[in-house]
């Protein structure tokens, strides 16, 4: 039997963005928080460099606010940089007494704070390599303590539900979802005056990708078919180095390989990064990205090789003990043969236009965290922003939103209509694979319009399919998720398409020049 549970706020997701927010919410009314997968499971749980704040007496919020503007290349917002910085050190100090256990120094009463590529300062937390492990770890259990979060597990989100489509009189505004019971195969009716939309990125739209499995743009999709204005999609950060290898489908290989000597090699074993930047190996993640996808396409080659033999084997095993062993589970021993590696889409700087107070469009819908496009990372993220990013919103939302009530208006169950069981499921793991192929082949690091609009062609195809089948049989898991993905293509592709420029992570080779003014490429539904 489908059921409708009512709450004062709904949360979907359970990463940094919407256990944050369900923590900060608690104390003013019943939340109901839905995730897709097991409640620990999310990008945030991969992280493995840690958060960025302000936290040493060498450091200053105005560096840490240029070194974002720089990435950013121009499209940052100022103004929501300095305040998303500016409360770093004291929602890292929230994370702390909610039981993250961050990395000290030996001996001494500080943290141990790292430094990455584009930071002046040293100032990112870490817990060992597994930061996000730690920091999810510590949410979920606060969360799951707390007796005003109700967690369930194995609801997907399928649809906002807004006032627009139940027929109701006056402006759009949102009023919950309906999600699947993946267990039951029922589909409920989750409905709250507030609903935060925390559902993270949609790394799996390309077929290389660090993201786990959850990562489908489910957020992006679903409040995009709502009415909600979404921005910068083009800006897909891909990270140069994951290991090549179908049954380690997400493991990075961290930059700091290259940092310690590390060289990338073509197929015929020769080192090609000095022909593409006067710091070889050394250079920035997107230089190098793009260094690989060129040597790639040029070769046919699947991937290129990163080597660290010339490295005593010690040195090697003591400093990536966690890569090393990985790779050997897999059966590489680094230490003798060169690693296989792809570049790999990694983080979606776009996503729902929020304000720094998670505000959507749409009132009543809320956004945090990688779903949501603050201004924060322009058109280029800094490392380790991104955890920052999210608990910021996520609190600043609870705070502007956490006290609101209202009641809810009679929501009709989801109909299922005349649709059947579907038959021929091999339609969906078919576009599945086309879509990440396609996407990867013609919308990735390095774009051209003849590509973008082949691409576009083929996902209109695809999505007539699609939608076909939507409507046609009884929604499953993977059919919800493949057309989101179809969607959240699509807007990448056109996103890429209006812009027509290289600006930070989108690089076309029919625009190579930057134009001298900075604006947003903005997508709403007609
Ligand atoms: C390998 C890796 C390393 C990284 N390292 C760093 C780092 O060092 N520092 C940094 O700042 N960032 C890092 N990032 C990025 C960072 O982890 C993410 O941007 C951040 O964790 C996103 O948090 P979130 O709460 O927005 O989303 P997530 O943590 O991804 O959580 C999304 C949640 O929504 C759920 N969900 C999705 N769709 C639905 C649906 N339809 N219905 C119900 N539930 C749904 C998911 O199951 C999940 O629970 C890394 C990412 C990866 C993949």
């Amino acid at each position: 039997m489908s059921a409708q549970h009512d709450f004062d706020f709904l949360v979907i997701g359970s990463g940094i963005a919407g256990l944050t927010f369900a923590l900060k919410v608690a104390a003013a009314g019943r939340v109901g928080l839905i995730t897709k997968k097991h409640r620990a499971e999310s990008n945030t749980n991969y992280a493995q460099g840690g958060i960025a704040a302000v936290m040493s007496a060498e450091d200053t919020f105005e560096l840490h606010v240029r070194d974002t503007l720089e990435a950013g290349a121009g499209l940052c917002r100022a103004e929501v940089v300095r305040a998303i910085i500016g409360e770093g050190p004291a929602l890292v100090q929230e994370l702390v007494e909610w039981g993250v256990n961050f990395s000290h120094r030996e001996g001494v009463a500080e943290y141990d704070l790292g430094r990455e590529g584009g930071h002046t300062k040293r100032r990112v937390l870490h817990a060992g390599d597994i930061t996000g492990r730690e920091i999810e770890r510590a949410l979920v259990e606060e969360a799951s303590r707390q007796p005003n979060i109700t967690i369930y597990e194995n609801m997907l989100a399928i649809d906002l539900i807004t006032s627009q489509k139940l027929g109701q009189p006056g402006a759009n505004r949102c009023w919950g979802c309906y999600a699947l019971d993946e267990k039951r195969r029922v589909v409920e009716t989750f409905a709250a005056p507030v609903t935060m939309l925390a559902t993270g990125g949609s790394g799996k739209v390309y077929l290389y990708t660090s993201n786990p499995d959850i990562a489908s743009g489910d957020g992006v999709a679903m409040a995009y078919r709502a009415g909600a204005s979404v921005a910068n999609m083009e800006f897909v950060q891909f990270h140069p180095t994951c290991l090549y290898e179908p049954r380690a489908k997400t493991f990075l290989i961290s930059e700091a390989v290259r940092g310690e000597g590390a060289v990338l090699r073509g197929r015929d074993g020769t080192p090609f990064m000095q022909h593409y930047h006067a710091l070889a190996d050394l250079a920035p993640r997107d230089i190098v990205a793009r260094a690989i996808d060129s040597e790639m396409k040029k070769t046919g080659a699947e991937y290129v090789a990163l080597d660290i033999t010339h490295k005593p084997a010690d040195f090697v095993r003591q400093r990536f003990p966690n890569i090393y062993a990985k790779c050997l589970e897999f059966g590489y021993d680094m230490t003798q043969k060169p690693l296989p590696v792809v570049p790999a889409a990694h983080y979606q700087c776009g996503g729902v236009v929020a304000t720094v107070d998670g505000e959507t469009d749409i009132p009543g819908l809320l956004a945090a965290g990688e779903v949501a496009h603050t201004g924060l990372h322009g058109a280029n993220r800094l490392a380790s922003n991104s955890l920052l990013e999210a608990c910021v919103v996520a609190h600043r939302a609870a705070q502007k939103h956490g006290r609101v009530k209202c009641d809810i208006p009679p929501i009709p169950p989801w109909a299922s209509g005349n649709a059947a069981d579907p038959d021929e499921l091999v339609v969906v793991t078919h576009n599945w694979e086309e879509i990440r192929r396609l996407m990867w082949d013609y919308v990735g690091i390095v774009r051209s319009d003849k590509r973008l609009l082949r691409a576009r062609a083929r996902i209109q195809n695809l999505q007539r399919e699609i939608n076909q089948f939507y409507w046609d049989y009884k929604v499953t898991p993977d059919l919800i998720e493949l057309r989101n993905l179809a969607q959240v293509a699509e807007l990448i592709v056109e996103s890429a398409l209006q812009r027509k420029e290289s600006r930070g992570l989108h690089y076309t080779l029919d625009y190579p020049a930057l134009l001298p003014a900075a604006r947003d490429t903005v997508l709403r539904k007609s």
